[in-house]
């Protein structure tokens, strides 16, 4: 298994979209950043599978090196690129339990490819018809991040269905893009110092998101988790607006001075908090 992941980190992002545009029934659209491929699944009970197949090291060649249970690089200028491939390792070591999956290009340079798929009526369709998403792309050993596209059942669903993980919180992914009727998660899968040569990935950590993601991904009717947006409500009048906030569930944290915030109050606060002047909408991270 250490010597397939390590594959995957010598792959182009070309070479990892064509990976799984070859995989049956297979969907792809765009072209450089906003390219994608989506493979829809054959499960009722179908969820998303998203990784993204781009790295901050698109044009560069890694050469890495495996010790003490940890990838790392051998060049002072390159990380592994473990952010996304990573990823797109347990999707595909996932693939063939009958769920969904959707591969994007340019989440580094602003989520390029989810928006492109986003706008396109009938793929934004077919994206929402899942149960949930769930994201391989998240920093460190058990965090599960929400950002805004996660309600107060999901949550507890997903800290209940993975033991040992917690809720943190997160910028902007390709879920805060994609996920509109549906609910979210981005899940750690054990790399750390993403965007930087020291970049590392603890392969006994990628293991246990993979092997617990199985698990739960293998169980027989896995419940729908719907998500309404706030920015769904923006066009409809006031009174409508107001009680579509309470049906969300948007509470953010400070990163700065760890408050507690409505999101309402974020957004009538220019995206700054309230207490701190904090800016909480950062366009970049995992
Ligand atoms: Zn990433
Ligand atoms: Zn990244």
């Amino acid at each position: 298994m250490k010597d397939v992941l390590i594959d995957w980190f010598y792959y182009t992002p070309k070479d990892v979209l064509e990976k799984f545009a070859s995989l049956d029934n297979s969907i792809s659209h765009g072209e450089y950043k906003e390219r994608f491929v989506f493979i829809p699944g054959s499960r009722q009970d179908r969820v998303l599978l998203v990784a993204h197949a781009d790295t901050v090291f698109n044009r560069m060649k890694p050469k890495i090196k495996f010790e003490n249970g940890v990838f790392s690089s051998e060049l002072k200028n390159c990380g592994i690129g473990a952010d996304d491939r990573a990823g797109c390792a347990i999707v595909w070591a996932l693939k063939d339990l009958g769920h969904s999956i959707f591969i994007a290009d340019g989440e580094e340079s602003g989520c390029v490819a989810s928006n492109y798929a986003s706008s396109i009526p009938e793929i934004n369709d077919m994206l929402q018809d899942h149960q949930f998403m769930i994201e391989f792309d998240r920093r460190g050993s058990n965090d599960l991040v929400f950002y805004d596209v996660g309600t107060k059942e999901f949550k507890s669903w997903c800290q209940h269905q993975f033991d040992g993980y917690k809720t943190n919180t997160g910028s902007f992914t390709d879920i805060s893009v994609l996920a509109k009727k549906i609910c979210g998660v981005n899940i750690s899968i054990g790399y750390y110092s993403q965007h930087t040569s020291r970049e590392t990935l603890v392969y006994s950590q990628w293991l246990n998101t993979l092997e617990k993601s199985r698990k739960v991904l293998s169980q027989k009717n896995i419940p729908k988790f719907e998500l309404k947006r706030y920015k769904d409500f923006q066009t409809i009048n006031q009174y409508d607006l107001s009680v579509s906030i309470y049906e969300l569930n948007t509470t953010y944290q400070c990163d700065c001075c760890n408050s507690l915030i409505d999101k309402y109050e974020i957004e009538n606060n220019n995206n700054r908090c309230p207490l701190c002047y904090n800016e909480m909408e950062c366009k970049h991270g995992n």
